[in-house]
């Protein structure tokens, strides 16, 4: 009976998002400039029509209808049952070494794009979930995850701010914001219209910025860097918050690349604020790739995108965790490598880490 209400709720979902495509590709024209733009590093501000926010590429376009709907209905065999996937090996995190830890950057994978990162003792997560489903209505419908998070949410040090790349599900999830707000009030930096979402839900530890404004928070410099995606959690609200990715800055020099599509961005934002000693880049849920390329990297461009941003070391995430992508669950880190070795790249500076593992960088 469950099993049959979550997939009623996950049909309803998809003949949500094929309604949604209608509203796809508005029609380019001149756009209005946001009231307050400030650039401070070089990269332009987000500009939005009719009240939505535009990726940088005047030629962005989602998918079509017709491939998208193909895709999400005919070839949607995840309708009717879960597809093969197996929990990533997971490595029981050094939790007094985390607590402890004031000096040593280090970085912790805990699951797809959640990651410890700690630099110049200030503790930091980026798109932090430890959803069990990924959904709206508490997580009762969506995607399922199969790698549990890493380090327990009871077991994590304490947390000074978080990075939210967009408003999608997997990346903002509010069981998990709300139990940070009230186990550690960090401060939530977010995309422009996020602000409001957490204040509606009594969040209010919060600044929000458009590409290219930077805070400073504990002595490190937080800039909101550009991202080629979408956004929203309901038919309504489609585009209406900002996406971003986020370059931190301190003693060493950290970016996240949130959820993206591979363009020019990567290119900019090395040369505004690189090179980055580690940058964290999306390796999974690429396919199908006509539905995806336009806001989904494949591994090859990850690769490319960390060539572009000048980063030293490379960590692939947001893959292995949830039921998201229909490629195998562990195809991303094997085409890292075949690249790797195709290209002749140092595969030391390449870290596909288990969850839970810390690392200093
Ligand atoms: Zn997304």
């Amino acid at each position: 009976m469950v099993a049959r209400t979550v997939r009623h709720g996950v049909l309803f979902l998809v003949l949500a998002v094929v309604v949604s495509a209608t509203e796809a590709s508005p029609p380019q024209s001149v756009p209005a400039a946001l009231p307050t733009p400030s650039v401070v590093a070089g990269l332009p501000p987000a500009q939005r029509v009719s009240n939505k926010f535009r990726n940088l590429d005047p030629e962005y376009h989602r998918a079509s209808l017709w491939i998208r709907a193909r895709s999400l209905i005919i070839g949607g065999t995840w309708l009717v049952g879960e597809r093969r996937v197996a929990a990533l090996p997971t490595v029981a995190p050094d939790v007094p070494a985390l607590h402890h830890n004031s000096s040593r950057p280090t970085v912790t994978w805990i699951g797809h794009s959640t990651v410890l990162v700690q630099l110049d003792g200030v503790n930091f997560l980026t798109d932090p979930t430890w959803a069990g489903r990924s959904g709206p209505f508490g997580g009762f419908v969506g995607v399922r995850r199969y790698t549990p998070p890493a380090i327990a949410f009871d077991d994590l040090p304490r947390i000074d701010f978080v990075l939210i790349s967009h408003d999608h599900y997997d990346h903002l999830d509010e069981p998990t914001v709300r139990h940070l707000a009230s186990q550690f009030n960090p401060r939530f930096v977010v995309p422009l219209g996020i602000k409001k979402w957490l204040a509606d839900r009594g969040i209010t530890n919060a600044v929000e910025l458009n590409w290219g404004e930077s805070v400073k928070i504990k002595g490190l410099t937080v800039v909101c860097t550009p991202a080629q995606h979408g956004s929203g959690r309901t038919l309504a609200d489609q585009g209406r918050r900002l996406w971003a990715s986020w370059a931190v800055l301190g003693s060493k020099r950290f970016y996240f690349a949130g959820d993206t599509g591979y363009y020019r961005h990567f290119k900019d934002i090395g040369e505004a604020l690189g090179p980055f000693d580690l940058a964290a880049l999306p390796i999974g849920s690429y396919t199908p790739r006509a539905l995806a390329k336009p806001v989904h990297m494949s591994p090859e461009e990850a690769l490319q995108a960390w060539t572009d941003l000048r980063a030293a070391k490379f960590l692939g995430i947001h893959w292995g965790t949830f039921e998201l992508a229909r490629e195998p669950y562990d195809e991303p880190p094997r085409r890292i490598a075949e690249e790797v070795g195709r290209l002749h790249l140092d595969s030391d500076n390449v870290w596909i880490l288990k969850p839970g593992v810390t690392t200093a960088w």
